[in-house]
């Protein structure tokens, strides 16, 4: 029998690349024999998970026996965000909406746009529905205040009539980089009615900045505009997988089609809500994180290392050479970053931003890893 698994699957599942996480802490301890590595590898939180929420997964396990109902959260979530429990959707981790998107309104032929150093998932959102990616270059590293950053102008001049999503995030990952108000309302004003824009603000509880947007704001004036957020961030819960996407609700009736009907387990919609209340652990996170940002800035800065300008919960640093030896310089030395050549950056790695003593310690072996 001459089965050909490959020649059979779809194009768009022939040409994906399997997502790449961070690597495990287990998994550095074991190959290398080592026992107290630091994880700054995938932008979770380094303070843990919210309390309020550690507490109610602890209250929730007797219940599991049933199955989830989202009804609470996304009430919840309405209130929170001034719009209808009809305009929420919530997700298996903001990756699951961002494919429930796709899946609603991506077609082979159809393509989304998104920036050359966009978020991976975007590729892998549209792939799994064979719709073509349409990546836009960024702004040029030289570029005076934003190098790396998303280009508007040319991200709307490459939508085109078969352009169905635009992802857009806000701060970006790997860059860190953001848009601000005007720009980023002028983009909204501009893109025609044939395309969904998703603004993907995974980290904009870490963004303390005047002109930054909160794109809520404007989700009663572009029907055509969805706004994703997660509790994988700032709420400590990336283990839990939980997030969601406020839109029209036309938008979200058809993304709620495309659902699974139980995504969402008991445990993320008990820890989500709880950790909803905790205003003190996202203050206390914030806090921590706008002084790392600038440990580390200045720290990569003042070792000659150019840092791409950041407001999420990383920095993406050049680190003048080709990075992959680099990160493993650092592996050896028990720390793990995140290699970012798969977003078109080679020379760049990409270091959560930790406790105090966690970028002591990626500052210190980066130091070493340079020198030797
Ligand atoms: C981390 C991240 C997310 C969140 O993913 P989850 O599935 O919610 O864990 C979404 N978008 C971007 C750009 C991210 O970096």
């Amino acid at each position: 029998m001459s089965f050909d698994a490959y020649a059979l699957a779809t194009p768009g599942a022939r040409r994906l690349q399997p997502y790449e996480p961070g690597k495990p802490l287990e998994q550095l301890e074991r190959e290398y024999g080592i026992t107290d590595a630091v994880k700054l590898a995938s932008n979770e939180n380094p303070l843990g998970p919210s309390p309020m929420a550690q507490r109610a997964l602890e209250a929730v396990l007797q219940g599991v026996n049933y199955y989830p109902d989202q009804h609470a959260l996304v009430q919840r979530l309405g209130e929170r965000h001034g719009v209808a429990g009809s305009a929420v959707t919530l997700g298996n981790g903001s990756n699951d909406v961002l494919d429930l998107v796709a899946r609603a309104f991506l077609l082979p032929g159809c393509n989304a746009v998104f920036s050359e150093h966009g978020f991976a998932v975007y590729w892998l959102a549209t792939l799994a529905c064979s719709a073509e990616p349409k990546v836009v270059p960024a702004l040029p590293s030289s570029h005076a205040e934003m190098p790396y950053g998303h280009d508007l102008p040319a991200m709307l001049a490459s939508i085109d009539a078969r352009t169905r999503v635009v992802f857009l995030a806000n701060p970006n990952n790997p860059t860190g980089t953001w848009v601000e108000r005007p720009e980023l309302e002028a983009f909204l004003d501009a893109v025609p009615e044939h395309a969904i824009v998703v603004l993907d603000e995974a980290y904009i509880e870490y963004v303390d900045l005047a002109a930054f947007p909160d794109g809520t704001a404007w989700l009663s004036r572009y029907p055509n505009l969805v706004v994703t957020r997660t509790f994988s961030k700032i709420y400590g819960l990336a283990g839990v997988r939980c997030g969601y996407a406020l839109s029209s609700e036309p938008v979200a009736d058809l993304l709620s089609r495309m659902r699974h009907p139980f995504n969402v387990n008991n445990l993320a919609l008990a820890a989500a809500s709880a950790a909803l209340d905790d205003a003190g652990f996202v203050a206390h996170s914030a806090a921590t994180n706008r002084a790392g940002l600038a440990q580390l800035r200045g720290a990569c800065q003042s070792m000659g290392l150019e840092v791409i300008p950041s407001i999420a919960n990383f920095v993406c640093v050049d680190v003048g050479r080709p990075a992959a030896p680099v990160y493993e310089g650092l592996l050896q030395r028990g720390v793990i970053v995140r290699p970012v050549a798969n977003y078109g950056l080679p020379d760049h790695l990409r270091i959560t931003v930790g406790r105090a003593e966690d970028n002591e310690r990626v500052i210190d072996a980066l130091a070493s890893v340079l020198r030797a």
